[in-house]
């Protein structure tokens, strides 16, 4: 590799249940179609607390492991055989890369890989499987990465795969026709991307719910046109009402909680179609009747697949969407776990926090 660039780093390693720390680590080298990225912004996700609190089946061995897998950044070196990127471009990355031969990856679902987790099939989760972004420098496979459009920084470049994970819930319900009535469900980063991304795609009346004030009205500065607090209003009832009693023609489904995957299914209009994007962590009742005769469709989604970084980047291009108004944090790689206790108690109404290992 280039004399500029060093042969140890600052990352951010897990070592145990909680115990994340930051400390010299060997910079990695590209192997074949892989390039060496050093990275400028690196968000945290909700699914990053998770992977250091309770670990990740498939997960490199504590004192090995880099976690974080929304980041951005600029190549610095590139392993044989890369000829689409050059030193100097920059990228955004999404975290999957799928082996490439199992039966999923020949449809094109490389996010449901059947090799998940094991990295000799050539199967890669960044920040999940192999290591990620909390870290000066990063190896990606070239199949993960988007360049970043030069109107769009690298701060909302690291949130990509935010809008992508919309955008690829929308593909996997059969996506959304002008002038369709939308429920968007829980105002977290998913959920207010897919706010700005069914405006941008022409819905006609978007309703936001949710718990918290503060996250419905960054919801309404970007384009949501009723916000519901659920604490407040009972959600389906205003979803009626905002509809003329019809329903929404989608719901999409962001908070993860189990009772609004029920009231998903009341708000819905008959035909209508669910697309769940939120995990949810318990069992829950749901009125399958209604669902099965009233013609419903639904979908989950995995990650953010068939290649939507590249259209969530042209979006961001055009403004149509936005990173700024939900980065609400900066911190620097050495402050990192301040950072992600900022994020989870969601201090300062916390949205999405930044890491900045080169700064
Ligand atoms: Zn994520
Ligand atoms: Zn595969």
């Amino acid at each position: 590799m280039s004399a500029s660039i060093p042969t140890k780093m600052q990352a951010a390693v897990l070592h145990g249940i909680n115990d994340l720390r930051v400390q010299e680590f060997p910079v990695p080298e590209p192997g074949p179609l892989e390039v060496l990225l050093k990275i400028h912004a690196v968000a945290i996700c909700g699914t990053d607390p998770t992977v250091i609190s309770k670990g990740w089946t498939g997960m490199p061995p504590y004192g090995t492991f880099i976690p974080g897998h929304e980041y951005s950044g600029e190549v610095v070196a590139l392993g044989p055989a890369v000829s689409q990127f050059k030193v100097g471009d920059r990228v955004a990355i999404e975290t999957h890369k799928g082996c490439g031969h199992c039966m999923n990856c020949k449809r094109g679902k490389y996010t449901i890989c059947l090799n998940y987790g094991k990295p000799e099939t050539g199967h890669r989760h960044y920040g999940f499987t192999t290591n990620g972004g909390y870290a000066q420098y990063a190896v990606n496979h070239i199949s993960t990465l988007y360049k970043i459009p030069d109107n769009v920084s690298y701060d909302e470049a690291a949130l990509v795969t935010t809008a992508a994970c919309a955008h690829f819930a929308l593909d996997n319900i059969g996506g959304l026709m002008g002038g369709e009535t939308v429920a968007v469900l829980g105002p977290g980063p998913i959920g207010l991307m897919a706010v700005q991304l069914v405006k941008a795609l022409g819905a006609h009346k978007v309703i936001l719910t949710g718990t918290r004030d503060d996250r419905l009205e960054v919801g309404k500065k970007i384009g949501a046109d009723v916000t519901v607090n659920i604490y407040n209003q009972d959600p389906v009832k205003v979803v009626k009402e905002e509809t003329g009693g019809l329903g929404v023609d989608l719901v999409v489904e962001c908070s993860g909680s189990s009772k609004a995957v029920a009231e998903a299914i009341e708000m819905a209009a008959r035909g209508g179609r669910l697309s769940l994007v939120g995990d949810p962590h318990d069992l829950t009742t749901i009125n399958l009747r209604r669902f099965v005769l009233d013609d419903m469709r639904a979908a989950g989604v995995r990650g953010e697949g068939n290649g939507d970084c590249a259209r969530s980047l042209a979006l961001f291009s055009e403004g149509k969407i936005q990173g700024k108004p939900l980065i609400t944090h900066h911190f620097p790689l050495e402050k990192i776990n301040e950072g992600i206790e900022t994020f989870v108690q969601r201090k300062g109404g916390a949205i999405k926090v930044i890491i900045q290992p080169n700064q």
